[in-house]
Formats: structure tokens, sequence, C-alpha cells
């Protein structure tokens, strides 16, 4: 069994946002909603050698999903190869799991009053054995996502062979799936 994993490399993104624009437009999102925002820090570095940092975020699709532990009626749940989602029709809106997930990966869908979040595009895209639309979209190739136990795939290579490698929040033992290069 396959387990999904993303990795973006900050020294590649240019933050031009392309990939929230095509997760928006493909997840008919509206227009309050955003599952992968691209956030910019800096400048960093010092001078003449300063840059800034372009961080895209989105659901880590943690190995100890809190969010999926705190759900109340089993609408969060995490499928065996990691990608964590929502069954829409079990989401009675109560927010717990927007309180409890600490990369703030969930949102709101007003008009239905469910919560939604980045599920990797599971259906339209990773079961037809495409990348999702954020990976597909990145002109710099700052995205990759693939299958972390396979040794052969570009994830385990990038993740096991650079030096500077990070994830979010790993002191909390949710166990991210999303890893940064930077
Ligand atoms: Fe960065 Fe690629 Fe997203 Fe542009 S599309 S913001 S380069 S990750
Ligand atoms: Fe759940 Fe948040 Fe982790 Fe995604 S990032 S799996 S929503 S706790």
């Amino acid at each position: 069994m396959a387990r999904y994993a993303m990795v973006i490399d900050t020294r590649k993104c240019s933050g031009c946002q392309s990939c929230t624009v095509a997760c928006r437009v493909n997840n008919e999102l509206p227009i309050d909603m955003i599952y992968n925002p691209v956030t910019t820090h800096g400048p960093i570095g010092k001078f003449p050698h300063v840059r800034m940092v372009h961080l895209p975020l989105l659901c880590m699709h943690c190995g100890n999903s809190p969010c999926v532990d705190a759900c109340p009626t089993g609408a969060s749940q995490q499928r065996e190869d990691g990608i964590v989602w929502v069954e829409e029709s079990k989401c009675v809106g109560c927010k717990t799991c927007i309180m409890v997930c600490p990369y703030g990966a969930r949102v709101t869908n007003a008009k239905k009053g469910t919560v939604q979040k980045c599920n990797f595009c599971k259906d339209e895209r990773v079961d037809q054995g495409k990348v999702p639309w954020c990976v597909q979209t990145c002109h710099q190739k700052a995205r990759v996502f693939g299958d972390i136990e396979d040794k052969d795939s570009e994830v385990y290579r990038l993740v096991n062979t650079t030096k500077t490698t990070g994830r979010l929040l790993e002191e909390l033992d949710t166990e991210p799936f999303v890893y940064y290069l930077y």
C-alpha cells in the first residue's frame, strides 16, 4: 500500500500562487475558501545575499491526525494510503476538527454548513494515477507528490537525500506528510 506525501522545495517556489488558483478552480471553491495559501516571509539572509521565502501551506495528511480522532461523527477519515478527507454527508459542521488542527488546514463552507479541506485531489487525480492539481500546475516544479514508501519515488529520494528537509510543527507529534526543502 502506498503512503502518499508531498515535498515542497521552498528554494524553487516563486510565490506566484498558481497552485492556489488551480486548487480553487478545480475544487470549485467559493471566493472565501482556500485550501492551499502561499505565505511569504523575509527577507532572510545577510545583504547582499538576501531573499524572500515562499511557504505554500495545505493539509499535512498527518500520520497522527487529531482531526480524525476528534471528529464526533466519523466524517473526518483517513485512507490506508494516508489521505485525510471529509465525507460531506456525515459532517454536521461542528468545527471540532478546525479547533484541533494545528495547521489551520480546514475551512468552513458557509453555504453548505460543512468543513472542507485539501484531500490531495484523491477522486479526480490521485485515484486516476495523476498528481494533484497544485503539483500539475506548478511551473517551477516546486511541488512533488508520490508514494514515500516507494524507494524509487521522487518524494522518497528528495526527503532522504536533501540535507535541509523539515516538517512544520514536528514537535506536536502529528507526523505531517508534507516535507519542505529549504
Ligand atoms: Fe510556488 Fe509553484 Fe505554487 Fe507558484 S505554483 S506559488 S512556484 S508552489
Ligand atoms: Fe487533520 Fe490538520 Fe493534520 Fe490535515 S493538517 S490531517 S486537517 S490535523
